[in-house]
């Protein structure tokens, strides 16, 4: 078994879910504590070394989003917010607020280890807080020093917008980026809840990336969310 130093922690009030998330990482050689409560959270995150955390939003004594609100104030650990499938807005919500990604009930082991591989993967990332200057993807890579984006090796014209849309995918490989967050990083602040003008744009960049650009290989739709670039 491979041991892992990152250590989890899992905040869940559904003592079933608790057991299957731990039963999981166990296996996969973890370190780990659980708790049910927002309270039993911020008191383990200021007395142990936690990496990564798996929070439930709906928690008997306070909501999950406060929890991420308070973590916030003092950490950028990765937080995956576990939620269930049906509420689109409140995983939008939880990202906007500062989460990392989210899971939906229920989940197999292996979306559940994959959401932690990418979460620690960012994690050293941003603690070497270097990017390097061509990522890629499949056919599909990024320059950028030289500002340019590749298909195959062979350079693809794409529009500043495009580009500065490609960039944020690339900075967040295998994360899920909401749609409030890209039309504010994209078009600025006050640009407002306009999503037509981003849809546009997305449709725009899979004419030119994707083979096939209704069944998009590269990045993906999440429904009611936002958007990822897979993370191969
Ligand atoms: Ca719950």
């Amino acid at each position: 078994m491979i041991k892992h130093n990152e250590t989890i922690l899992v905040v869940e009030d559904d003592s079933q879910i608790r057991n299957y998330i731990s039963y999981i990482l166990k296996q996969e050689g973890f370190p780990y504590f659980t708790t049910g409560t927002a309270q039993g959270a911020l008191s383990t995150l200021v007395s142990q070394r936690i990496d990564v955390m798996l929070l439930d939003l709906g928690l008997p004594d306070f909501d999950g989003m406060d929890v991420i609100a308070k973590v916030r104030e003092w950490s950028e650990m990765p937080i995956i917010v576990v939620s269930a499938r049906d509420q689109d807005k409140e995983k939008a919500a939880a990202l906007d607020a500062g989460a990392d990604d989210y899971l939906c009930k229920p989940f197999s082991a292996t979306e559940l280890l994959a959401r932690i591989r990418v979460s620690i993967r960012h994690l050293y990332k941003s603690r070497r807080e270097q990017v390097q200057p061509v990522l890629s993807v499949g056919d599909l890579s990024i320059d950028l020093d030289k500002h340019q984006v590749f298909i195959k090796a062979e350079p693809l014209h794409v529009t500043p917008m495009e580009y500065s849309l490609l960039t944020l995918f690339f900075k967040n490989m295998g994360k899920v980026l909401t749609t409030q967050y890209l039309i504010k990083e994209v078009y600025g602040i006050g640009y407002g809840t306009d999503t037509q003008a981003l849809r546009a744009l997305m449709a725009g960049l899979r004419r030119k990336i994707e083979p096939i650009p209704a069944k998009p290989r590269y990045i993906l739709t999440e429904i009611g969310v936002g958007y990822r670039l897979v993370d191969e």
